[in-house]
């Protein structure tokens, strides 16, 4: 752990159960915050906030204490922790959500701890707006950046209070299919430019295998995935670009279009780690030297 700026993530604790190529598993850790804190653990210091049920197995909550994860923003509600169900087919590039039973998180109204209300790096993870809303009300001092996600059932249902969200925060990382729904662009880099438009100073859209972009008023930037030859399970692998990238700018501690582009890198090695394994397992397992190595590959990729 370094000594850089701490990054507070509030999202989803879920218990999945997912289908692959690979097998069917049940039960297993997942959910947006835990993709996320696990990927940014190894750059910055994690806070959490989320809501788990009475279901939850203790021996989750321990390891993320022994990866030096700060969960006190995680509360034990009465009733059962969140459930997914999804599967993977074909290239694995898109699930197909089977089942979804919110439980605790149908009801969950996030309250941040008193020392979380100045952290500098802040994470919405895909929820309903109103939580990202209050979440951003809840913080004491304005946060350095702020970066939102979501998903098509709420650019659906809840555009209004999306969009405030995208007024409010200073980024935005998007899938190419939830970029296209948000913005109505088909062609990617229009709907980049488009995002833009609705307020954040950075738009990143995530491309699945195929890498991301980064857009902002000054400069555009591709990056190709890190090439995995063997893709087990791609579920969290958004969440934990996300977690590269925020805890790659948080242990930077300044957020420059050169340090975003780095931040990049760092998101997509993450991801890269997180489909290697069902759940979390590759993630819990990394070694700093594993991280920088990749890093250092993709680096090597973009010199000619
Ligand atoms: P990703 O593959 O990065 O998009 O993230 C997948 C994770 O998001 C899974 O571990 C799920 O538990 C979680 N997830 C799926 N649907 C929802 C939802 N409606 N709200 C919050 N988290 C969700």
């Amino acid at each position: 752990m370094s000594s850089s700026h701490p990054v507070l993530v509030v999202g989803s604790v879920a218990l999945d159960t997912v289908e692959t190529p690979f097998g069917r598993r049940e039960e297993l850790l997942g959910g947006s915050a835990t993709f996320f804190a696990y990927a940014a653990t190894p750059f910055a210091p994690v806070r959490l906030v989320s809501v788990v049920g009475r279901d939850f197995p203790a021996e989750h909550e321990e390891r993320l204490s022994q990866l030096g994860i700060d969960a006190r923003g995680l509360e034990r509600a009465d009733g059962e922790t969140f459930r997914w169900t999804g599967r993977y087919e074909g290239d694995m590039n898109v699930a197909e959500t089977l089942d979804t039973k919110l439980n605790v998180l149908g009801t969950f109204d996030p309250k941040l701890p008193a020392d979380y209300r100045t952290t500098p790096f802040v994470f919405l993870a895909n929820a309903h707006p109103a939580n990202q809303l209050s979440v951003m009300d809840q913080m004491e001092t304005r946060p350095a950046f702020t970066v939102c996600d979501t998903m098509n059932y709420w650019i659906e249902q809840e555009l209004d209070g999306l969009r405030e969200v995208l007024r409010r925060v200073d980024g935005v990382v998007l899938n190419d299919e939830e970029a296209r729904r948000l913005t109505g662009e088909r062609n990617l880099i229009r709907a980049g430019r488009a995002m833009l438009d609705l307020g954040p100073k950075v738009a990143i859209v995530k491309k699945g295998e195929h890498g991301a972009f980064l857009f902002s008023m000054l400069d555009f930037f591709a990056l190709p995935a890190y090439p995995v030859d063997s893709v087990i399970d791609p579920t969290g692998a958004g969440d934990s670009f996300a977690g590269g990238l925020m805890g790659s700018l948080a242990r930077a501690g300044r957020v420059t279009l050169a340090r975003l582009k780095r931040a990049m890198i760092d998101g997509t090695v993450m991801a890269s780690f997180a489909v290697e394994s069902f759940s979390v397992e590759r993630l819990a397992s990394l070694g700093e030297g594993e991280i920088r190595s990749r890093h250092e590959e993709i680096v090597q990729f973009l010199s000619l």
